[in-house]
């Protein structure tokens, strides 16, 4: 491992040693929904939905069921919803219907449900099944970025497998949660909290 490599573990670890999926759930189903719905908006306002969502429709025969003008109202605060409701059901309906109402630890089978592409896929196996995927959200493209470990007009393609070279797969899923909380509330897009932070010297935006 480089120097880089050892710096940059070793500081997430001392900031979030605990860092974990900020979205709420209970059942697999619901995890696979609530990541599907976080595209373009913030956890906290999908907690925010799905506690009603989640209560109102308990199990996921329920919300295959479920009257598209009233989930629409559920989750009408959050962005895209138009688009999201229809894969809410969507994803309800496909998981019955090819998977006995359980989410497949199978990207190529997840891939296949509405509303559903790579970055969701890898999420979920991450969470529920503890296989080695990373999700490259908004977080994990800025510190690629910043630190130096991809190029800014990388692809996040690109920037996935750079990724997993970079990260030993034993702590993939772990780091990928501790780079999305320093993104979250440390290196943020716009002012970063820089005065501290222990990884100025590998910084590309000091
Ligand atoms: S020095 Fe600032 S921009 Fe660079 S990684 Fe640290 S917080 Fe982010």
């Amino acid at each position: 491992m480089t120097n880089k490599q050892e710096a940059i573990f070793s500081y997430l670890d001392e900031l979030y040693p605990n860092a974990h999926c900020e979205l709420n759930y209970s059942k697999d189903y619901e995890l696979l929904i609530a990541v599907m719905l976080s595209a373009q908006t913030t956890d906290k306002a999908v907690n925010k939905v799905t506690a009603i969502l989640f209560d109102r429709y308990k199990s996921v025969e329920s919300l295959a069921n479920a009257s598209l003008s009233d989930v629409e109202n559920i989750i009408s605060t959050i962005g895209m919803y138009k688009v999201k409701v229809k894969n809410v059901i969507g994803i309800s309906q496909g998981l019955l219907a090819k998977h006995a109402g359980k989410v497949p630890n199978d990207k190529e089978k997840l891939l296949q449900l509405p509303g559903v592409g790579n970055k969701t896929a890898n999420c979920v196996l991450a969470e529920l099944f503890n296989e080695p995927y990373l999700a490259i959200d908004t977080h994990m493209q800025r510190f690629a970025k910043r630190l130096g470990i991809a190029k800014s007009n990388d692809s996040v393609e690109i920037m996935e497998k750079k990724y997993l070279r970079f990260i030993p797969k034993e702590r993939a899923i772990k780091t990928n949660h501790q780079i999305i909380w320093f993104g979250r509330y440390k290196c943020k897009a716009i002012s970063p909290k820089c005065d501290d932070c222990k990884l100025k010297e590998f910084c590309k935006n000091i």
